[in-house]
């Protein structure tokens, strides 16, 4: 009982000096997402695994802070998802992506279409569908230029109302891909009832494909009926996460479309994407 009562007040201790951290975070989160300062956007290739050609990008926000360094996505999403920021920050990243796609058709590049991250707090909070309306517009780009990716948690909550925001989405020409998937809901009507194009196979299922035999067969299994399925309806699919070639070789008898991993391109910024991929000009 009494070591008990120590842990427990060495865990408060921790947790305080870990929420003095997190507070400051959060305001210097706030200050960023004012000023746009320290924010970039990264592009990783989405690669078609039989042609080789660089058919698609996933944008990625990139936050670096003068004194608390580089701050991974996995903390500072969430925290902007928890805090309401997710919505003046993720209004920046589509911008940002607009204005750098716009800058590259100008250049005479033909980039391919970006991906952008939608979490809960931006898909339902009203009036995206005008916003990206008006970046289209304002930055003269093709529709489709910008797509989207969400997971299965942000459309399930409330279905009828997803089926209208897709729809408007895809009548602007935009994909909409299923981020994660397998990892959320185990429903799968829903990939009947919603406007989807795309499944993006979660990068654990492309892990486990080489790992231990028990694994291995496991996770064939899912990766198997996951990728049939989404054929039979008609859905592109990216298998996420491929880090080594033998997981593009275990990859190689299921209908894959897309590869989106270190394998084929780590995520870069805008600058090495557009060397690296945009190569040649056009005319
Ligand atoms: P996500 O949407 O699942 O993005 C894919 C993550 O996997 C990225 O992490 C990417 O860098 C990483 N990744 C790509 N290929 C590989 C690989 O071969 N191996 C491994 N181990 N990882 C790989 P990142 O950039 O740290 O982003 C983490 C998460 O943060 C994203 O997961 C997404 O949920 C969120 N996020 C990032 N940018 C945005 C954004 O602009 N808006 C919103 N709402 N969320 C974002
Ligand atoms: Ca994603
Ligand atoms: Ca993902
Ligand atoms: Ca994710």
């Amino acid at each position: 009982k009494h070591e008990g009562r120590n842990t427990y007040r060495l865990f408060r201790t921790e947790m305080n000096a870990h929420d003095g951290r997190q507070l400051a975070l959060e305001s210097a989160l706030r200050d960023t997402v004012e000023s746009g300062e320290g924010l970039a956007v990264h592009y990783q290739p989405l690669v078609n695994r039989d042609s080789g050609e660089v058919e698609g990008a996933e944008a990625l926000l990139r936050w670096h802070h003068p004194e608390f360094g580089d701050v991974s996505p996995g903390v500072f999403i969430p925290m902007a998802e928890r805090s309401g920021l997710i919505i003046p920050l993720g209004r920046r990243v589509m911008e940002k992506v607009a204005e750098q796609l716009g800058e590259w058709r100008l250049a005479g590049l033909s980039p391919p279409r970006v991906a952008v991250n939608l979490s809960a707090g931006q898909f339902w909070q009203g009036g995206l569908v005008e916003q990206v309306r008006e970046l289209f517009q304002q930055h003269d780009l093709p529709p489709g230029q910008i797509g989207f990716e969400l997971t299965e948690s942000v459309l399930l909550d409330r279905q009828q109302e997803a089926v209208g925001l897709l729809t408007d989405l895809r009548e602007l020409g935009c994909r909409i891909a299923i981020d994660d998937f397998g990892t959320g809901y185990s429903s799968l009507s829903y990939l009947q009832d919603l406007p989807l194009t795309t499944l993006k196979v979660d990068r654990s299922f492309i892990q486990r494909l080489t790992g231990d035999e028990g694994e291995r067969r496991g996770s064939a299994a899912i990766v198997a009926a996951v990728t049939g399925l989404a054929q039979e309806l008609g859905l592109r699919v990216v298998a996420e996460g491929v880090e080594t070639e033998e997981q593009l070789q275990a990859l190689a008898r299921y209908p894959v479309t897309l590869i989106q991993g270190y394998l084929t391109g780590r995520p870069v910024d805008a600058a090495t994407f557009e060397s690296r991929y945009l190569g040649c000009r056009v005319g």
